[in-house]
């Protein structure tokens, strides 16, 4: 039977400093996907080791970014790791009232409603990171309470994924990067080709995601597509149909339903005095700025990771360093995450703000290595690292191409 119907425990999945824990053998299933090739410039590793083809390489990498991140904390007192809490909190609380201010500013009609949408937009970015950051424990790592307090909030105002349900493939993610078990960046279309309906919807919705998981349940013997539905319902299910309703309401469906005597007149006038309000503030101010927030982070996501035809394990190959000009207004909403997530993949224990700081100094040196750069063929060939687009290792996408 696929799936189970309780999600694992994420402690498993990282070491005691916090980087990806590596199990001594692959976990991933490849009885069923023999038939699969290695194409394209590099090959795929027999046996499963998590020491990088590069290894040299990555070495160099690694101790840029660390030696970078040490001046930094010497150099700038607030940088340094006993703050880290103190700018974590500041952070959080500067994003929420900016969300507060500005939505409060557009009900009473003082500010309008695309600036609404692009501030909010920014301000959700912010806590998007947090999420992500806290997901690596690198707040309140002691006081778990504050961090769930954060969770909660981020989770209905991000009207996405769960952040207890994600910390746990988020983490995986971090150990099976490009692989089949990668649930977290599949769920968002990772893999699948650009005109995919599947991933163009994906891009504008997370409510789509239920349209990949049967796909990742076919690959991944440990995902359960009731518990990702257990978890994510509550506000996904929620935030879809406000916007449903809003969509409806718009092309006129419920006038014409109690034209046709289908809706009571009565029922519509309490659906217009109670209900609309409701969504209109609630779409204005949260799901509308979410489409936008999230289908530029979606975009630059899978923009920037590869899939399927890299060696398990291997950071050199997760992702690339995407810096070019015509993304700028996707990386404006999602904190430059395609220029820096590469950074995040060779070490994780570095707030996201240090993560830019340390940028500017370590992406020469990402480059100077080889590190992929502006691959902007990437989303066009499925996200394969090599030209071949039909060197792939599950089940599912095979259809899917
Ligand atoms: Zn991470
Ligand atoms: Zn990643």
């Amino acid at each position: 039977m696929l799936g189970r119907d309780t999600l694992p425990s994420s402690s498993s999945l990282v070491d005691d400093d916090g980087s990806p824990r590596y199990p001594a053998s692959s976990t991933i299933d490849r009885t069923s996907s023999s038939s699969a090739t290695a194409t394209g410039d590099i090959p795929r590793t027999a046996s499963i080791s998590h020491l990088s083809q590069e290894a040299a390489k990555v070495k160099i990498i690694r101790e840029a970014i660390r030696a970078e991140d040490k001046r930094l904390r010497a150099r700038y007192f607030f940088l340094r790791e006993e703050w880290q809490d103190t700018i974590g909190t500041v952070i959080y609380l500067t994003a929420a009232l900016s969300w507060a201010a500005i939505s409060y500013s557009w009900y009473w009609g003082l500010i309008a409603t695309p600036v609404t949408i692009v501030g909010n937009a920014l301000a959700i970015s912010l806590l998007h990171e947090m999420e992500h950051d806290l997901i690596h424990d690198l707040y309140f790592k002691r006081a778990k309470w504050v961090q769930n307090a954060m969770f909660a909030f981020i989770w209905v105002i991000k009207s996405n994924a769960n952040p207890w349900w994600r910390r746990y493939y988020h983490l995986r993610h971090h150990q099976y990067a490009g692989q089949v078990v990668d649930v977290e960046e599949r769920l968002i279309g990772l893999g699948l080709p650009w005109y995919s309906w599947k991933r163009i919807l994906v891009t504008l919705t997370p409510a789509a995601t239920l349209l990949i998981a049967n796909d990742i349940a076919k690959d991944d013997p440990e995902f359960s597509k009731k518990v990702l539905v257990r978890y994510n319902a509550p506000v996904i299910a929620f935030s879809t149909v406000a916007m449903v309703l809003h969509l409806l309401y718009y092309l006129g469906v419920g006038e014409a339903l109690v034209s046709v005597g289908i809706f009571p007149p009565a029922f519509y006038a309490f659906l217009l005095r109670v209900v609309l309000p409701f969504v209109v503030v609630y779409n204005g101010t949260v799901n509308l700025p979410n489409v936008l927030r999230q289908s530029c982070l979606v975009i630059i996501s899978t923009y920037c990771h590869y899939y399927g035809d890299i060696p398990e394990r291997d950071v050199f190959f997760q992702t690339q360093v995407l810096n070019h000009p015509v993304l700028w207004p996707f990386q404006l909403f999602c904190f430059n995450f395609g220029a820096t997530h590469i950074i995040h993949h060779f070490v994780t224990r570095q707030p996201f703000y240090l993560r830019q700081l340390t940028a500017f100094k370590v992406t020469p040196i990402l480059l100077e290595q080889g590190c992929r750069h502006n691959d902007l063929g990437n989303h066009f060939r499925a996200n394969r690292w090599g030209k071949e687009m039909r060197a792939m290792v599950g089940n599912a996408d095979k259809k899917s191409i």
